[in-house]
């Protein structure tokens, strides 16, 4: 049985082997994650060539999803953890003093004002700033102690940080990550459209196609929530972060807020970090991480997200099973986002006429319980377009693009198949449903709604739609 709500893992120690990657893929991972805070590019290069290799051997289309570590701001090197007390005031400097807890932010003392929060290790301490010399160091005191440890990663909720969203390591990794087969480029820190729209255009005039997910984990990113969707590509709701950046108890109506647009949008929607956290050290997952992987697939996600479940943790298989049962649980259950959504008008774009076939498909293969929907897609647009109306059918994408072929294995509900012969609508048509027929997807007797683009040779916008049974 096909799921429609996709599994991201990312990859580390634990599943970067060729047999470990085979195994999770064998699984149900549909896209694998490589996050460039912890890889070498030597070492992301291996991870590619296997996954390539294994997407040929086992016949799927694995994606692959490059995620940048943007301006993400650390505290320094030191020998032994730094005990920090309430009350006490600690000396923060962006230079490498004595007596002074190094940051990699340059502007920290210039952007900084006096009762700025900073958070550091995921917000477990808390700081105040006291005074700044708006140069090169600043006083804080701790509100909440603990053990502070080497190149913890520090959040300034209150400070509008004066970082680019492309780092220099960004640029470095993103010139590698432009050199391979690599579908999905993960943005991270994303505060308005125009730091997803430099990116675009990086990749837009080396005439290149990858697909930027934009990750909200900043206030600013939640207040410009609407003109980023309209920018990008995909959204991920990185819950790590933003849980540090706005109070935690704030993330479940985020989520909501932010699944719901994009599903309005046709933007595909992740939902990321500690959603099996307890897995990374245990076999069996919490009954409240199971609700929460639950709870997204409901909310209408198109992909969840394991971090360091799969990338460092003891049980990655045990991981995967687990996601992949909730979910077909769920999608099984009378609470599956297809009997819960919301109808909606069609946007009066440029796209109106295809987005109204994709959208009369998905109400007509409802009203006939058709079996299937099958899309022809050059670019994976009417594909895309048609999943956001979340249909009871599964959608079946037939492409000559190995590229978009693997970029869908992250979208709602679509399954991808390789086809380049159609040269008349009436050929692929009767091929694509031919397809589905020997590899046991549909059977004889079953409707099926098919969208193409008429005459087949212009490669245009979708503009037919035919139902039909199967033979
Ligand atoms: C997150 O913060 O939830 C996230 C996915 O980002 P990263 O793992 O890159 O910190």
């Amino acid at each position: 049985m096909i799921r429609k709500t996709k599994i991201i893992a990312t990859i580390g120690p634990a599943t970067s082997s060729k047999v470990m990657l085979k195994k999770i893929i064998g699984k149900g991972v549909n896209v694998c994650r490589l996050n460039f805070s912890h890889l070498t590019h030597d070492d992301a290069k291996e991870i590619i060539s296997n996954i390539k290799e294994i997407n040929q051997e086992l016949h799927v289309h694995t994606a692959i999803l490059a995620d940048l570590q943007g301006p993400k701001i650390r505290v320094g090197e030191f020998k032994n953890p730094i005990n920090l007390v309430k009350g006490n005031e600690v000396i923060f400097s962006t230079k490498d003093k004595k007596d002074c807890i190094y940051i990699n932010y340059q502007n920290f003392a210039k952007d900084v004002n006096a009762k700025d929060k900073v958070l550091l290790d995921d917000g477990k301490l808390a700081l105040k700033v006291v005074s700044t010399n708006k140069k090169d160091t600043v006083v804080l005191k701790v509100v909440f102690g603990g053990l502070l440890q080497s190149r913890k990663g520090v959040n300034l909720p209150n400070t509008p940080i004066s970082l680019p969203c492309l780092t220099k390591k960004d640029k470095e990794d993103l010139e590698f990550v432009l050199s391979e087969k690599i579908e999905w480029i993960g943005l991270s820190f994303v505060r308005k459209a125009d730091d997803v729209r430099i990116l675009k255009e990086i990749i837009a005039k080396r005439n290149l196609h990858h697909k930027v997910i934009a990750k909200i984990e900043k206030p600013e990113a939640i207040k410009n929530i609407d003109e980023i969707i309209d920018v990008t590509d995909a959204i991920m709701v990185a819950r790590g972060d933003l849980g540090v950046e706005v109070p935690p108890q704030k993330v479940p109506v985020y989520q909501k807020m932010i699944v719901n647009k994009c599903i309005i949008h046709a933007r595909p929607v992740v939902i990321a970090t500690q959603m099996l956290e307890s897995m990374l050290e245990s076999p069996s997952a919490t009954r409240a991480e199971v609700n929460d992987v639950a709870n997204s697939v409901i909310d209408g996600a198109d992909a969840v997200m394991l971090s360091g479940e799969t990338s460092v943790g003891k049980y990655p298989l045990n991981t995967v099973d687990t996601m992949r049962e909730i979910i077909r649980d769920v999608e099984a259950s009378e609470h599956n986002i297809s009997q819960n959504k919301v109808i909606r008008p069609l946007i009066n774009n440029s796209r109106l006429l295809s987005n109204a076939i994709c959208s009369h498909a998905c109400d007509i293969a409802e009203n006939t319980k058709a079996k299937a929907i099958i899309t022809v897609t050059y670019s994976g647009f009417n594909t895309i377009k048609t999943s956001s109306f979340r249909p009871q059918a599964f959608i079946y994408a037939f492409t000559n693009n190995h590229t978009i072929l693997n970029t869908l294995s992250l979208v709602w509900g679509v399954q991808g198949f390789y086809y380049d012969r159609g040269t008349t609508t009436d050929q692929t048509i009767r091929e694509t449903k031919e397809i589905l027929k020997q590899e046991k997807h549909l059977k004889k007797g079953d409707l099926v709604v098919n969208l193409a683009s008429m005459p087949a040779q212009e490669k245009g916008m979708t503009n037919m739609m035919k139902i039909s049974k199967v033979r």
